[in-house]
């Protein structure tokens, strides 16, 4: 039985692969920002991490998720990922939502609109991936 590191191995470059098209960072995605992710961010771009709600969110339900361009792309999308070394954990973790993918189904829901998912992979390589990528374990 292959273990959970060889599934992740095997899983992870034919479940997903990125095409940086940059779909996922245009329209009202919900981009939730942490403290981490706050704190992480402002230290990388050098600003006041008391501004950077201000300055880059607006609140959804209360919670700070990043703005949008007036093109709709998110305020740190420039043909690419400007922040990717510490992007938000949301950004970090996808496709390998847990929360989502209690319903296997929404895998290809997913793969819908991020053409980087393969839409045909096998449950227990997404799940091998799902827990390698659990909060407890995000850097
Ligand atoms: S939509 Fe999918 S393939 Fe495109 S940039 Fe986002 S994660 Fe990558
Ligand atoms: S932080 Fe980066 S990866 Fe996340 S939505 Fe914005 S531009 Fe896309």
């Amino acid at each position: 039985m292959p273990s959970d590191e060889d599934l992740e191995k095997d899983s992870d470059a034919s479940a997903f692969s990125c095409t940086q098209c940059g779909e996922c960072c245009i329209g009202y995605g919900g981009t939730f920002v942490t403290d981490q992710d706050i704190e992480k961010i402002s230290i990388h771009i050098g600003v006041d991490p008391h501004r950077f709600v201000e300055k880059f969110c607006c609140l959804s339900g209360g919670r700070p998720v990043l703005a949008q361009q007036v093109d709709g792309h998110c305020v740190f999308w420039d043909k690419v990922c400007t922040i990717h070394p510490v992007k938000p954990k949301l950004c970090r973790k996808w496709p390998y939502i847990e929360s989502l993918l209690i319903d296997f189904d929404n895998w290809k829901i997913m793969a819908s609109m991020c053409p980087g998912i393969n839409k045909k992979a096998p449950p227990h390589g997404i799940k091998a991936m799902v827990k390698k990528t659990r909060p407890s374990r995000d850097p």
